[in-house]
């Protein structure tokens, strides 16, 4: 295992500062403009990302750069810096068996997947009929100014095979995929 690894594993604190091409874990907590919690990521499962790739939204990138391990950063972001404005023509009818694994019993708010021809995309079902169904396919942040409260948790080197895949395998580089 190498040194930054172990350091990471052993609880080691490493005096990086994020960069280009550095892997970065950090643990997140975002609110709505209301306040509400819309999303979070805990410590003991943090979001890790190869940082320099546009692997996460490009603001946060921003204000993640030269920050290191256990600084917390808060910063409130736009729907055009987050996930974009709702479009009124993402609201479509599929024939449910374009869904991918669809629960039995489809109901209003669910989430769910559907083929498309550019590939697999996450929607919000709105309607359910006998074959077919409603779907939202705007992302369910959309339209929304987010608050990111991040706490930078591990920033290590990439391993050779992060670098070439342009992200991250994991907190220690290692997962599979
Ligand atoms: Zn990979």
């Amino acid at each position: 295992m190498a040194d930054n690894l172990r350091s990471f594993w052993e609880g080691g604190i490493s005096i990086d500062t994020i960069e280009k091409n550095q892997v970065v874990a950090f643990s997140y907590l975002v609110t709505d403009e209301t306040g509400a919690e819309v999303e979070k990521c805990s410590v003991e499962d943090p979001m890790v990302y190869l940082h320099g790739h546009a692997n996460i939204l490009p603001a946060l990138e921003r204000a993640l750069a030269g920050k290191s391990v256990g600084e917390e950063i808060s910063t409130t972001l736009a729907p055009e810096q987050a996930y974009g404005f709702r479009r009124d023509d993402g609201i479509q009818r599929v024939p449910i068996k374009h869904l991918v694994n669809p629960a039995k019993r489809l109901k209003p708010g669910m989430l769910a997947k559907v083929n498309t021809r550019d590939g697999m995309r996450d929607v919000t079902i709105i309607k359910v009929g006998k074959f077919n169904v409603d779907v939202d396919t705007n992302h369910p942040f959309a339209g929304k100014t987010l608050t990111f409260n991040i706490t930078v948790q591990n920033v290590r080197e990439p391993t050779s095979d992060e670098l070439t895949h342009r992200h991250a395998h994991g907190v220690s580089g290692d997962a599979h995929h």
